[in-house]
């Protein structure tokens, strides 16, 4: 058998990678090999990538390498020795290496790096009098000692930047470049006390020794808790996602003097998507300088005026690695005494505008097809696009107190915490915080996600607070040097003092910041992103595929769940119609409130139709808003739904006395009534259609209600497309026995007002027996609609209201890997759709079919919708954004299989594959880190979930 091949070459023009290994050497590793051959045959210090597969090895193994490992590296550490002309530990010319991380997706700074690996007491001596620069020498000595023994080591960051500063104050100078040789080698003897005090063992000399503890490092970082929690963030999937690979490769000096430098380039603005080269550069420094947000680099154009030569080489490499990546570049240089050299590049992180902008614009420029422009931007991304921005007349009436970096776009305001840890804090008990620091560091992933903004006094576009904002669509302002840290607890921006928990608004697209909170107003779907997604329509409309049941179904629309209120957002969103009016939402404004709990307590038919004329008129108002705002796009409404009991709500004396006093009865009637309607399981209980087989009267309110409203639109040449939806459908007996009322109240309405309306009535699948006798549910059905709240519910047996006690141990210790009642689960609910379409079809071969649970929103769901043949989902407002690009992404990742692959895999086989690995995950349980917990996405999503957690 082969041996395994553990370790890959680059450097010297030639590589033994490329840019399609990414899952093997990393995206670092598979883009340092690609920029180092032809045909880009870029200046990379030549080096090696120790694979994924190491590290996959290491963890099986209990943190050992892989027999064989050693003697690989042993070999590839002599050929990059040779391509040097140095050794490593060489007294009088050492070579220096740095050792990177990388995983096949990039997570910026959440894995370790080391620089400056190979010095030693003699070694530094030997740079010194190599280079004629002492200063330097000593300098990469002490980043090195302080590198290795943070991040190998494990001493404490501050523990070394104390003995910086103590060094500075009493030389009382402020930056770090104004220090002596003399200094800096004083601070490396204070180093190496202090790591002796802490470690219990002096300071590693021996070059290999370092390089070893180097990689064990980087694999550990894998498993460090900010990059399980980046992971878990952002959805990374550690079973495609599988490790770290690590790079070692010859230093570059950045820190050599004036002629050199260190930057971070990318080909176009990830703010704002504008394709103009945005790039910053520190002279005199060395790669993570930039990065931590530490001095304030300038910009690229300043470089320009001081070395035109090193602009001009950057420049024209920024334009050949667009043009071969075909993609926006995120790129790391250093220029030592004069020469560029590249040390990383990728497909650089960006805002949701500036996606949507670059997808946009590359179409435009013919880098890319529309196809790739759409798989270019996440759905999640959208919604970045859709935050709300300052109203604009409080704005103008808003005096800055500052105005820095505008890092990240969009508006947020919050009340000021100095750390992550409270911002988590706060965040839990209700607060919006605003993160105002110096810089952040990867350890504040969890205070900035949860952060309405985030505000640094430090640090350039590049810096870690910057990117990562930009990441997680959170408004940004760096570099704000108005902001300056007057005493524990307390700030001062411009000219005013802020203490903890005072409020700030930050603009994050302006770079502007305010006192106070200045209301904000919610975004609209215009310029680009129209153009982009009437792309995503144009895809979803042309597409036609194949169900797992043989039948070829064309289209996949996106449409809204909406009530009067809501309409309009839909519409303005994009939405192709309404796929789920839940009339009870209309009933909770009064005097229709009143009205409908009246019926409600009403002891007689007589009583209640009483009660539910009054509401006739009233119901019949909203719906023609309704039918009017949507402009003759698909209106569902769907009949009364929930149990009647949410309307009664007289737990405690007081509010059995208010209601009493309200509705004009005696309180003995509320509390009887109240008792009459408890139910142990009201989910499960007298609710949807079960009322109007007891209550008629009350559906054929709603369908008068609903047929006077149409024909009110049809007598004003509005137009229309209603369409009635019966909810919690068991058995095809109900949805017959309903159908024909509400047909006989059409017919009512037509006589009436001479008109010949038609509806299609249709029949909501949310429970097994539903999907099982689909068929017969077919014969009385124009169409389903998958209630997958319920469905999942139903099919799962986990309470919809209840579950939240324990998901979150199952997603813990991945006895499920998703939460079912976000994501859709394909194996059990999935099979309940696909069964469902299959029967149904078999009666009628072309039955509409959507789903308007809140998975009708998630873009996974949405791709298994598109597979299992339905028509369309509908999702709330907000997502329909996402929804529609989802959609689009979904159709063109079938497009892109062989057609064999296009239908899930429901055989035996796949099942067993799947639950074997559901088993092996839950095994690895005990070594999985409990994760800081994702805290609820803002804006959109907390809207979405709130709909989904209220009562019904
Ligand atoms: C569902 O069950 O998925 C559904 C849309 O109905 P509701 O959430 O209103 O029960
Ligand atoms: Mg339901």
């Amino acid at each position: 058998m082969a041996k395994t091949k553990y370790v890959y070459f680059f450097g010297n023009g030639d590589a033994e990678g490329d840019e399609t290994m990414r899952p093997l050497l990393g995206g670092k590793g598979a883009n340092l090999a690609q920029m180092a051959k032809a045909p880009l045959s870029l200046p990379v210090p030549p080096g090696f990538t120790i694979s994924i597969d190491v590290c996959q090895e290491y963890y099986k193994l209990g943190k050992k390498y892989p027999a064989g490992l050693d003697a690989e590296v042993e070999k590839y550490l002599a050929k990059l020795e040779k391509a040097m002309g140095k050794k490593l530990g060489d007294e009088k010319d050492p070579l220096l290496v740095s050792v990177r991380s990388g995983a096949a997706e990039s997570m910026p700074g959440m894995m370790d790096t080391i620089l400056n690996l190979g010095l030693n007491d003699k070694s530094v001596e030997g740079l010194a009098k190599k280079t004629n620069n002492p200063r330097f020498a000593w300098d990469a000595y002490r980043r090195f000692i302080q590198m290795y023994g943070n991040v190998a080591m494990g001493v404490d960051h501050d523990k070394f930047e104390e003995i910086i500063a103590e060094v500075k104050s009493h030389r009382g100078i402020k930056e770090d470049t104004e220090l002596t040789a003399e200094e800096l080698q004083e601070i490396v003897s204070k180093y190496k006390v202090m790591y002796k005090k802490e470690k219990g063992e002096a300071f590693p000399q021996d070059p290999k020794k370092q390089m070893w503890g180097a990689i064990g490092a980087v694999f550990g970082s894998w498993m460090n808790e900010r990059a399980i929690v980046y992971r878990k963030l952002n959805n990374i999937d550690e079973r495609v996602i599988k490790g770290t690979a690590v790079t070692v490769m010859a230093m570059v000096f950045g820190n050599m003097g004036d002629t050199s430098g260190t930057g971070v380039a990318f080909s176009r603005d990830p703010s704002t998507g504008e394709n103009h080269f945005m790039a910053e550069y520190l002279i005199n420094a060395q790669g993570e300088d930039v990065v931590a947000g530490i001095r304030t680099p300038m910009d690229i154009s300043a470089l320009e005026k001081q070395q035109p030569k090193i602009f001009a080489e950057i420049t024209k490499i920024r334009n050949r690695l667009e043009k071969h990546y075909h993609d926006m570049q995120d790129m790391e240089f250093t220029v030592q005494e004069g020469k560029l050299y590249m040390l990383q590049c990728r497909n650089g992180k960006r805002t949701g505008a500036a996606a949507v902008k670059m997808a946009v614009d590359m179409v435009k420029e013919k880098l890319i097809t529309k196809e790739t422009a759409l798989t270019r931007v996440k759905p999640d991304q959208l919604d970045q696009l859709l935050h709300p921005q300052f109203e604009a007349k409080a704005l103008k009436a808003a005096t800055p107190l500052a105005e820095a970096l505008n890092a990240s776009p969009g508006a947020g305001a919050g009340q000021i915490v100095f750390t992550a840890e409270e911002a988590v804090e706060w965040h839990k008990n209700g607060k919006k915080v605003m993160l105002v620091r110096k810089e952040t560091s990867p350890d504040d992933i969890a205070g900035m996600y949860v952060a309405e903004g985030i505000l640094t006094s430090t640090g350039g576009r590049t810096s870690h607070a910057a990117v990562v904002a930009r990441g997680m669509g959170t408004p940004c302002v760096c570099g704000c040097a108005a902001v300056v840290f007057s005493g524990k607890d307390e700030v001062t921006i411009g000219n005013k003092v802020f203490k903890k928990g005072d409020t700030i608004s930050i603009d994050g697209s302006t770079g502007r910041v305010y006192a106070g909170l200045i209301p904000v107003t919610p975004a609209s779907v215009s310029g680009d992103l129209e153009t982009f997604l009437s792309w995503a329509d144009e895809v979803r409309a042309k597409s036609v595929r194949k169900t797992p049941s043989g039948k070829v179904v064309k289209g996949f629309n996106v449409l809204a769940n909406a009530e009067q209120n809501e309409a309009p957002q839909a519409f303005r969103f994009g939405a192709a119609g309404i796929g789920l009016c839940r009339t009870e939402h209309m009933f909770f404004d009064e005097p229709k409130l009143t009205s409908f709990q009246k019926m409600i307590i009403s002891d007689s038919t007589e009583e209640r139709k009483k009660n539910l004329d009054k509401i006739l008129p009233l119901q019949q108002k909203d719906f023609f808003g309704i039918i009017k705002t949507m402009e003759g796009r698909a209106v569902t409404i769907r009949l009364l739904d929930p149990p009647l009991n949410e309307f009664i709500q007289a737990k405690t004396d007081a509010e059995a006395q208010s209601l009493a006093k309200k509705l004009d009865v005696d309180v003995a009637v509320i509390k009887a009534k109240f008792a009459d309607l408890d139910e142990h399981n009201p989910m499960l209980g007298h609710r949807g259609c079960r009322l109007a087989i007891t209550y008629p009267e009350i559906y054929e309110m709603q369908v008068e209600a609903i047929a006077l409203a149409t024909a009110e639109a049809e007598k004003k040449g509005i137009k229309h497309d209603v369409r009635i939806m019966i909810p919690n459908v068991t058995t095809v007996n109900e949805l017959k026995q309903i159908r024909e009322q509400a047909e006989a109240v059409i017919a009512k309405v037509n006589k009436e007002k001479g008109t010949k309306l038609k509806f299609q009535i249709g029949s909501m699948i949310e429970f097994p027996r539903a999907a099982a006798t689909a068929d017969q549910i077919a014969e009385y059905a124009d169409f389903f609609s998958f209630g997958t709240n319920d469905l999942t519910q139903t099919t799962f047996g986990f309470s919809r209201d209840d579950y939240s006690k324990f998901i979150d141990s199952y997603l813990d210790q991945k006895v499920l890997l998703q939460d079912p009642f976000k994501t859709l689960d394909e194996d059990g609910v999935g099979v309940m759709i696909g069964l469902a379409e299959e029967k149904g079809r078999a009666v009628k071969s072309d039955l509409h079919l959507g789903i308007c649970g809140e998975h009708g929103g998630d873009p996974a769901s949405i791709e298994l919708c598109y597979k299992l043949g339905l028509n369309y989902v509908s999702c709330s407002p907000f997502r329909v954004p996402a929804a529609r690009l989802a959609g689009a992404q979904a159709v063109i990742k079938a497009n892109a299989k062989p057609a064999a692959k296009k239908a899930p895999a429901k055989k035996a086989t796949a099942k067993k594959a799947t639950a074997k690995k559901e088993v092996k995950a839950s095994a690895k349980k005990a070594t999985a880190k409990k994760a800081v917990k994702a805290p609820a996405k803002k804006a959109t999503a907390k809207k979405a979930t709130a709909k989904k957690t209220s009562k019904k």
